[in-house]
């Protein structure tokens, strides 16, 4: 028996936006695209490089200004599946997106994981950055990190 308090009413949104992204990010991005480099910033009080760049230290509020260029590899932290597909969803189901500690980073990036059996991700799984061929600014120019062999 259906309740009238659980009706669900059918919807639709398509927001298309632009923002500015900032030095930083505006940096980052651009860097990404043109040379495949991930890049993040070392905080001169903490000692902590953070990704993605930003121009402030979360943890000491110090100005950042040295920027570091990453690994593309990094270690998987912690990921999930997802078994169902979406219009928004960059891959088909099932998607695996983890949190990934890239080589020189102190902090983790949420990532998509490609080319590998969900069966077999596991916490400190070495993984390398698979880029776009024709790059266009944007954090998808990394298509997805892959295990490494
Ligand atoms: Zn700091």
């Amino acid at each position: 028996m259906k309740e009238e308090w659980c009706y669900q009413v059918q919807g639709k949104l398509e927001i298309p936006y632009r923002y500015f992204a900032g030095e930083f990010l505006s940096r980052f991005f651009v860097e990404l695209r043109d040379n495949k480099k991930i890049l993040g910033v070392r905080c001169p009080q903490c000692a902590k490089v953070l990704f993605p760049p930003r121009s402030v230290c979360g943890r000491c509020l110090s100005s950042l200004k040295e920027w570091v260029e990453l690994g593309k590899t990094g270690t998987l932290q912690s990921f999930t599946v997802i078994r169902y597909s979406e219009p928004t969803h960059p891959l088909p189901a099932p998607l695996a997106i983890g949190l990934i500690k890239l080589d020189g980073a102190d902090t983790n990036m949420l990532h998509l994981i490609g080319e590998t059996e969900s069966s077999t991700l596991k916490a400190g799984l070495r993984l390398r950055a698979v880029f776009k061929e024709e790059r266009e600014g944007s954090i998808l120019d990394i298509l997805y990190f892959k295990p490494e062999p």
